[in-house]
């Protein structure tokens, strides 16, 4: 870090203090994500731990996936969304990184992840990606890979098809509303990888299942897992 770096890091720490982007509190040093009472009381759903749970149950019957899981409960309203609309819309990409640290870490502990050969962002379409000037779920990938001691791999899987907004779609259209939209371009990369897809929240799950159709078909013996940063009670089927 160059000295002008280390003299702005300083300053900046002093006119920007740096808060928890759940409740606001200050916290102790800028290295930190969220303040101890948060990472106590995070809607932590504990799937990682578990080689059967409500998300690998989620797509069973669609798709053939080795592991799945989510870090969090979504939680809407209040600091939880404002964390994960933060980075996914607002570019917090510092959030998605270190929210990418702490999931990779849980997930290396679980031992259910050890042969990962590499970590796939679910991609955007290029016109999106030039909207937004990012893809959140590249930053949840970074701090992931970097805990499984793995890669990353950007380019092989692509979004090809430009689709509307899933968000406010009613169910029974979004699995139609992404069906083919995704390609794989380098199909040779992922011969006999086992592949960790990673998306920020699983809602229906209808476009990480037509991402996982595209590379089945693309790469049929790719193994494919699945890493969603937060999922909807609803996605996983809980309603409490
Ligand atoms: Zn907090």
């Amino acid at each position: 870090m160059s000295i002008l770096n280390s003299w702005w890091s300083a300053l900046s720490g002093v006119l920007f203090p740096p808060t928890c982007p759940v409740c606001g509190a200050a916290l102790e040093s800028s290295e930190q994500l969220l303040c101890p009472h948060c990472m106590l009381l995070a809607p932590l759903t504990g799937f990682w731990r578990e080689a059967i749970n409500p998300v690998t149950e989620r797509f069973e019957s669609e798709v053939r996936i080795e592991q799945g899981s989510a870090l969090l409960f979504f939680v809407e309203g209040g600091g939880w969304q404002r964390l994960i609309h933060g980075f996914k819309y607002h570019n917090r990409r510092l959030w998605a990184r270190r929210l990418g640290r702490w999931y990779g870490k849980l997930l290396r502990e679980s031992g259910l992840y050890d042969d990962v050969d590499c970590v796939v962002p679910m991609p955007l379409h290029p016109l999106k990606l030039l909207w937004r000037g990012y893809n959140q779920a590249e930053y949840l990938a970074d701090g992931i890979a970097e805990e499984l001691g793995v890669k990353v791999d950007r380019h092989s899987v692509i979004r090809s098809r430009f689709t509307s907004s899933q968000a406010r779609k009613p169910h029974r259209e979004r699995a139609a509303n992404v069906e083919g939209a995704f390609a794989v371009r380098h199909a040779e990369r992922l011969c006999d990888k086992h592949l960790l897809l990673v998306d920020d929240v699983l809602t229906t799950g209808s476009t990480l299942v037509a991402c996982i159709e595209a590379i089945a078909e693309a790469v049929p013996d790719a193994r494919i897992s699945v890493a969603a940063l937060a999922a909807t009670r609803h996605g996983v089927n809980l309603s409490t």
